[in-house]
């Protein structure tokens, strides 16, 4: 991809969301970062956002959709009285599943960025995530690229650089792109609020550990070669 242009990341401080704004860096030679608060329990999390947009040189703009959670207060995130779905139901989704939440935020990213003349958009999802939340998918991310050109009649163009990764292949990025380290130790995916490796026990943190013994395998066979 030629280096060229100005993205809009929308990033939450954690392990997907930075390794995708520095992988705009890469691919971009402008790159901001728009960060939501939607009423969840752990508001670190945007502290170390703000924090890592402002040491990568990134500027920082913070928007307020906490309307989502007045709308439902069926999700874990959100609601202290409902205790985290450890473990994915058979016939649902987990109740950390936020409903509408990236359809929100990019609709948002989108109007934010168009204001700055800015069309590239970068979300960290991944269909490869275990919870396997239907705005993560591919198709409802084309599908809502086509709505948000028609809804501006402009020509947004939505990056998912980890559509298709696993959560070790989330880590060999972040390597490749020289971040492995700040990602490790800076980032914040614990849905118990817990920065770094968290708490160890909530599905975010299954994953995600589960994800870097994978890589650091594979990487270690890599490099006894
Ligand atoms: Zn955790």
């Amino acid at each position: 991809m030629k280096k060229s242009n100005a993205a809009m990341v929308c990033f939450s401080g954690g392990q997907d969301s930075t390794t995708c704004l520095f992988w705009a860096k890469k691919h971009f030679s402008r790159v901001e970062a728009v960060c939501f608060t939607y009423g969840q329990k752990h508001s670190k999390e945007v502290e170390v956002a703000r924090q890592i947009a402002g040491d990568a040189d990134v500027p920082f703009q913070l928007l307020d959709v906490s309307l989502i959670s007045q709308l439902d207060q069926n999700c874990s995130l959100v609601n202290p009285q409902l205790a985290m779905d450890e473990e994915k139901p058979a016939d649902s989704y987990p109740n950390t599943f936020v409903p509408g939440r990236n359809m929100v935020f990019l609709t948002f990213a989108a109007i934010l960025a168009r204001s700055k003349g800015i069309f590239d958009l970068v979300t960290g999802v991944s269909e490869a995530d275990f919870s396997g939340y239907p705005d993560c998918r591919d198709t409802f991310i084309r599908s809502l690229n086509v709505t948000l050109n028609l809804a501006m009649d402009e020509q947004f163009v939505i990056h998912t650089p980890l559509m298709n990764r696993d959560k070790s292949e989330v880590w060999e990025l972040s390597d490749q792109l020289g971040v492995f380290d700040l990602v490790r130790t800076r980032t914040l995916t614990c849905y118990n609020g817990i920065i770094a490796d968290g708490c160890g026990h909530c599905p975010a943190c299954k994953l995600r550990k589960h994800g870097l013994e994978e890589y650091l395998k594979r990487r270690g066979l890599k490099d006894n070669r």
